[in-house]
């Protein structure tokens, strides 16, 4: 076989992000404002704080408005979910994102109710799930739907594959289903309990690995062929003398690129997109709130 393609998300989402930035001054022109995003961060969890502060630095690169809520960790779920509806009410806010996880004490699934459907760029509220199964608009969560575009530039038409999703939570797996699905491929849906996952998954065009498990997708599973999105993060334990392991993925890369047409690497595949697809979810939200269309090419 011929080399595998090495699925360059980094760049992906960096041309993404221009054309993003590219179409903001026509709605700035048409409404007399940008679009704006509200981030709400509960606690100092250090993750969250990394994700929220550069998810900030994408906006305002993007020449949208970005609006942070830092709230306590012990703050009562009453006056989160009060936060949640003012911004809700708020005309200049189009997208609300609540970073996940929450600290313990606080319900996730109410907060996500709260938030008013058209603002919910995360695409977690069960009416974008809903409007997604039914094939209808939806805002959609962005690291499935960033893997479909990189999915969509890699192989143009998906009609008729066969793809095969590891995972099914409603963040990733469940959507990424949906999606392809929407895209017209034969779609499996795998998980913990799927009996002999690797037939299953040699059977695919298209594998989705979001799972979680560090290299859990052998190279051998894999047809000869195959086009793999690797959605995993998961980091090894540190070597020897180093303080912090390798990012690794759910994929077995050395292994698979002697069968794999093309797959997404860990990092700098999937992960590059999200922030990208978040922006693309929000200029689409302020721009459907306008009543415009939404803007070409995203
Ligand atoms: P979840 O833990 O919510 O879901 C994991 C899924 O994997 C479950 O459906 C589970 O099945 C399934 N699973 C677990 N073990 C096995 C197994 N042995 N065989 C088959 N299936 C199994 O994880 P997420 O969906 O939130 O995330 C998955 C991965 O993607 C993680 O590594 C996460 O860090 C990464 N991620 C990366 C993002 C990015 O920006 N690149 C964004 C979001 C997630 P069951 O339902 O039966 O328990």
């Amino acid at each position: 076989m011929t080399a595998a393609q090495i699925i360059d998300g980094k760049a992906f989402a960096v041309g993404l992000r221009e054309r993003i930035r590219d179409a903001v001054p026509a709605f700035v022109k048409q409404t007399g404002r940008a679009p704006g995003l509200a981030v709400v961060l509960v606690g100092e969890d250090p993750a969250s704080q990394v994700y929220v502060a550069s998810k900030h630095k994408a906006t305002i690169a993007a020449g949208m408005e970005s609006f942070e809520h830092r709230l306590p960790a012990n703050v009562a779920q009453e006056e989160l979910i009060a936060l949640v509806e003012r911004l809700n009410a708020d005309e200049t806010v189009d997208g609300i994102l609540v970073q996940l996880p929450l600290p313990e004490g606080l319900d996730e699934k109410a907060v996500v109710m709260a938030i008013d459907p058209d603002k919910d760029v995360d695409g977690l509220h069960v009416i974008n799930a809903g409007r997604l199964a039914n094939g209808e608009d939806a805002l959609t969560p962005c690291t499935p739907l960033g893997s479909l575009m990189l999915l969509k530039d890699t192989l143009g038409d998906l009609t008729g594959l066969d793809a095969v999703v590891v995972g099914r939570s409603i963040l990733v797996g469940k959507p990424m289903a949906q999606l392809l699905l929407g895209e017209n491929c034969t779609v499996t849906m795998a998980h913990s309990r799927t009996r002999d996952l690797p037939e299953v998954v040699r059977r695919a065009d298209i594998v989705v690995a979001a799972v979680g498990r560090a290299e859990m997708v052998k190279g051998d599973w894999l047809k000869d062929g195959a086009v793999v999105i690797d959605v995993g993060i998961n980091r090894l334990a540190p070597e020897p003398g180093k303080d912090k392991g390798r990012l690794v993925g759910d994929v077995a890369t050395a292994e698979a690129i002697d069968h794999v047409r093309a797959i997404t690497p860990v990092p700098g595949g999937v992960g590059p997109m999200t922030i990208a697809v978040l922006l693309r979810n929000t200029l689409v939200a302020a721009s459907a709130r306008a009543g415009l269309e939404k803007p070409e090419g995203l």
